[in-house]
C-alpha cells in the first residue's frame, strides 16, 4: 500500500499500483539492499528481485514480477519492503512529472488533495533520476 500518507483501500484497486515494476539505477539498487538490511534485517539478493532493463540513455534495473504483481508484494498485498520502498512506489500516484494514474481510487474518488498531487509531482520533477525520467521505453534483459 502507498503512499505512506494516504489511506489506501487495497480492497478497491487490488494493488493497483504494485502490478507494474518500479525501475531504479544501479546507485538506488545499492542504496536499498542497504536500507532493506537496516530496516529488515534482510539480505536482498538482486539476482533473485531485479532483471536488468535498458533503456535509450542508460542500464537499469527492474523490481522482478511474479504472477502479474510485483515481486515484493505480500499475499495480503502488503509490500513487504514498505519501509524502504523506491522512489517511484512512494510518488504513486504520480506516474510522471505532470501525470497521475487515473485508474488509482484516490484520485477517481478525489481522496488525494489537488495540493498533495502537486507535491508529489514537485517530488517526482526533483527526487527521480533524470535519465529515468527521459526514458520512453524500458527493454527487460
Ligand atoms: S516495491 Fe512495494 S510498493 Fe513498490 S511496487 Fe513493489 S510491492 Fe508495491
Ligand atoms: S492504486 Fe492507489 S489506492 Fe490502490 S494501493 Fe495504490 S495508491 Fe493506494
Amino acid at each position: 500500500m502507498k503512499p505512506g500518507s494516504l489511506v489506501c483501500d487495497i480492497k478497491l484497486c487490488n494493488a493497483l499500483c504494485c502490478r507494474s515494476c518500479p525501475v531504479l539505477t544501479e546507485d538506488e539498487v545499492a542504496e536499498l539492499v542497504t536500507d532493506v538490511k537496516r530496516e529488515y534485517a534482510f539480505d536482498l539478493d538482486t539476482k533473485k528481485y531485479f532483471r536488468k532493463a535498458s533503456g535509450e540513455y542508460g542500464l537499469y534495473y527492474a523490481v522482478k514480477m511474479k504472477k502479474g504483481q510485483c515481486i515484493f508484494l505480500d499475499k495480503e498485498k502488503r509490500c513487504r519492503i514498505y519501509r524502504c520502498r523506491p522512489k517511484l512506489c512512494e510518488l504513486y500516484p504520480v506516474v510522471d512529472v505532470d501525470a497521475v494514474d487515473e485508474r488509482c481510487p484516490l484520485v477517481m474518488k478525489n481522496k488525494i488533495s489537488r495540493e498533495m498531487l502537486d507535491a508529489l509531482k514537485m517530488r517526482y520533477s526533483d527526487e527521480i533520476d533524470a535519465r529515468i525520467k527521459k526514458e520512453q521505453i524500458f527493454n527487460f534483459i
